[in-house]
């Protein structure tokens, strides 16, 4: 596997918990997988091993000498070392804005992972996750296409998410030496006049998934194709959908040590002493424990619904409800959600920055968790929810709209602040029932997402690639 992101080494969002734990679930089936990833400054060295010095990623006439390192997993997880290119803060870019040389960073970086697969790791599938391993196929298809070492092999592309391209301008391709007579062309990487490493990944690869069902098609239709649903038509025999699992051993309040107390579905009781200590740790008032209680854990972005929450909130404060949010995202949503707290003092806290910690006593301590996004390819959080028995308000979109149903969640379809205000209404309506609402807590914590059944459906979609 090839990807940006892999828990617990680096982490910004869901594909790192996917890149995190889908290798384990694929292992338990038989399958030999490694994954790699960048060295970003962040992930310390020390309990790594170096497994490979002086390899030289020629692009064109310049050189960038890498180090592999393999960092101690349960499978291999080689890590990129190229301290020019990413002993930085940031993954991507500061908070103000991308790095400008990311083509080069990630064509370094696909080229590396080319290089483990000759050196390290025999490779029959190359696993490809969104547009920062997007020129895996392409070199496979370029530079290597007579190359034996990579004879028979098979690339899968997933997209956690469409809305993240790998745009730059078409001169890049020198830099990143790749052929323009190949690749600049309107069905492979040419993006209205620049090139785009998701759609030289989503032309070149041998399948594509994404990580629901619903995404899925979404994706290839104008209104969520963010310029790419001809493509991905194009491909629509090759293009599948499957629900990310969730890692039940880091989330599951029965044994979740980062909680104040652990409950479960027959025993729900201490998950009121989570509910009050959250409710301290964000300042809100102790009466605020016989009321319901929302809860946001996001990036915060546009694309995770923050203008229709804008629009709505309000009315949902009028309900005399709480909430509590932990994000962080772009400057003009995060001001958003300090001026939220600004607005409602002693209704609405939030903090802004990445805690895990906190995040899992979010999810224990909240009594509905709101995802009203504009798209969501799987999202994590609901299921966590579920689990937690913090019931689920969120929009039919994606992998929401695959994973809560009626019975564990409430659902909306419109994109509007309306639409969300009626769905929250309806859940705080919900929770005056008491026995009523205990039934549904039950109802989701005993749903099953576990990474079995995916990992089962991956391992499916390999074998058909290599033909067995
Ligand atoms: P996305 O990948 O679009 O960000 P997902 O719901 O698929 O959304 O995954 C988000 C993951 O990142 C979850 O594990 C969630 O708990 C975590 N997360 C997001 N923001 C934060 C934050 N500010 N602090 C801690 N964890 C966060």
């Amino acid at each position: 596997m090839i990807s940006s992101e892999a828990a617990p080494f680096a982490k910004t969002g869901g594909l790192a918990d996917v890149v995190g734990a889908l290798p384990a679930a694929l292992q338990a089936l038989g399958e030999e997988v490694a994954v790699v990833i960048p060295r970003y400054g962040s992930i310390d060295l020390k309990n790594a091993r170096r497994v490979w010095e002086n390899l030289a990623i020629h692009l064109g006439p310049a050189s960038f000498p890498i180090t592999i390192y393999q960092a101690p997993a349960e499978f291999p997880v080689y890590l990129v070392d190229c301290p020019p290119l990413f002993d930085r803060k940031g993954f991507y870019g500061d908070s103000a804005m991308d790095f400008p040389d990311n083509h080069l960073r990630f064509a370094v970086f696909a080229r590396a992972a080319l290089a483990v697969a000759r050196l390290l790791f025999r490779t029959e599938i190359f696993h490809c996750h969104d547009w920062q391993s997007g020129l895996v196929p392409a070199y496979l298809r370029t530079t290597f296409a007579s190359d034996p070492t990579y004879l028979g092999c098979r690339t899968l592309f997933t997209i956690h998410n469409l809305g993240y391209q790998g745009l730059f301008p078409k001169a890049a391709l020198e830099e990143i030496a790749l052929p323009p007579e190949a690749v600049y062309r309107p069905e492979i990487m040419e993006f209205f006049g620049r090139i785009s490493y998701i759609k030289a990944g989503i032309a070149l690869a041998d399948a594509l998934n994404t990580v629901s069902p619903t995404y899925a098609r979404e994706i290839q239709t104008p209104e969520y194709g963010f310029g790419l649903d001809g493509a991905l038509r194009a491909r629509a025999k090759d293009l599948t959908g499957i629900l990310n699992g969730v890692d039940y051993l880091e989330w599951n309040p029965e044994i979740d040590p980062l909680i104040p107390a652990r409950y479960s579905a027959e025993n729900l009781e201490p998950k009121e002493i989570c509910k009050r200590r959250l409710l301290e740790e964000f300042g809100l008032p102790p009466e605020a424990a016989e009321r319901p209680l929302l809860g946001i854990v996001s990036r915060f972005t546009r694309q995770k619904g923050t203008d229709i929450l804008a629009e709505a909130i309000a009315d949902i404060i009028a309900e005399d409800c709480y909430l509590v949010a932990l994000g962080t995202g772009d400057a003009e949503y995060e001001e958003f959600f300090r001026r939220m707290q600004r607005d409602f003092p002693g209704r609405v806290a939030v903090r802004i920055g990445f805690d895990n910690a906190l995040a899992h006593r979010i999810e224990a301590g909240a009594d509905i968790f709101l995802m009203p996004s504009h798209y969501e390819p799987c999202g994590l959080n609901q299921i966590y929810s579920l689990k937690y028995g913090t019931v689920p308000v969120v929009r039919a979109t994606g992998g929401l709209d695959d994973t809560i149903e009626e019975g564990t969640g409430f659902k909306f379809a419109d994109y509007s602040g309306r639409a969300l205000f009626e769905a929250v209404r309806t859940a705080i309506n919900a929770f005056a029932d008491r026995d009523g609402w205990r039934q549904m807590m039950r109802r989701g914590m005993r749903k099953d997402f576990s990474w079995k059944t995916s990992a089962s459906a991956y391992s499916e979609l390999y074998r058909r690639l290599l033909g067995r």
